[in-house]
């Protein structure tokens, strides 16, 4: 693998300055927006990073992806599909403006937070600690050293003192019978799941294993099946990005996903997984140097999968 990262963050570097960090987690505001750091992992072992890749932040709405693996792997298939949709718009074709008057569980998207919510109460466990626990099992496993997983107690209490929009998108979950369990049980395990915290490296390490058929790097066993590695990654080309998700395709073309934390996790299908680290974000929500750099990191490998 030979690319130029050292000049590639130097030309993004710029960029830091042009995003904001988010303040509706109080939390999440003393991050450092100039933090610029970048991991690619390919899927037979090569490790190359440059930048701020030993920072630790909150993976924050990257762990969805690894909460629907564990729904997948506790429920399977149909019983997820059942629970959650996988639609990125859930809009009819001919709709104009369209106002939900109903809430439909095929309307949810478990890359965005009212269908997160929900997969949460789709894991196993006799209570909701046990739930985060089997999860956190389940990150460190991808991440495959435990060591760069942790839960980040001071962001995880600053969202749950301040998430009034996630708790009252999960009343309405309970109001229409999409979860059955004590609310505020389930929003902590989502609260605590949005808090779990790597670096540069960790979020390289679980894409390869999306990106190499459920394998970690250089290995051909199977981690997790490689079809719910193909599903996952199906979900997260089409909304993985938010509704910036169109962009993303047109301008990068990999499944990823983005938290506001400030991290993207990029999966390039049999060839490798990319952690990237800049928290100063876009008006949607996604990194705004780390998208910039998944650019041209695209263009130069030739990444895109369109
Ligand atoms: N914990 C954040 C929230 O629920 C995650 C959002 C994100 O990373 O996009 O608002």
């Amino acid at each position: 693998m030979s690319v130029h990262l050292e000049e590639m963050l130097a030309a993004c570097k710029p960029y830091t300055q042009q995003g904001q960090l988010p303040s509706y987690i109080p939390a999440l505001k003393k991050g450092d927006p100039k933090h610029l750091g970048v991991c690619l992992l390919s899927c037979d072992g090569q490790l190359i990073q440059a930048g701020d890749c030993g920072v630790q932040f909150s993976i924050q709405s990257i762990v969805k992806p690894i909460l629907l693996l564990q729904a997948l792997l506790d429920n399977g298939v149909d019983a997820v599909r059942a629970h959650v949709g996988v639609e990125a718009t859930g809009k009819p074709f001919d709709a104009i403006n369209y106002t939900d008057q109903v809430l439909d569980s095929q309307h949810l998207n478990p890359m965005v937070n009212m269908g997160a919510i929900a997969v949460c109460s789709l894991i196993r466990g006799s209570s909701y600690q046990e739930r985060f626990h089997r999860l956190l099992a389940l990150t460190r496993l991808l991440a495959g050293e435990d060591a760069r997983i942790q839960v980040n107690e001071d962001v995880y209490r600053s969202e749950k003192a301040s998430g009034n929009k996630n708790r009252a998108l999960a009343y309405l979950l309970k109001t229409y019978g999409i979860i059955q369990d004590d609310v505020e049980e389930v929003l902590d395990c989502y609260f605590h799941a949005c808090a779990i915290s790597t670096d540069c490296v960790g979020l390289a390490r679980i894409g390869c294993v999306l990106a190499n058929k459920g394998c970690q790097p250089g290995s051909q066993d199977p981690i997790i099946p490689p079809e719910y590695a193909r599903f996952v990654n199906a979900i997260l080309t089409t909304c993985g990005m938010y509704d910036g998700s169109g962009d993303f395709a047109v301008r990068v073309g990999v499944p990823a996903k983005s938290g506001v934390g400030g991290g993207i996790m990029a999966v390039v299908p049999s060839r490798m997984g990319i952690g990237i680290f800049s928290p100063a974000l876009d008006a949607k929500g996604n990194s705004l140097a780390g998208t910039r750099l998944l650019e041209l990191l695209s263009r130069e490998l030739n990444l895109s999968i369109f």
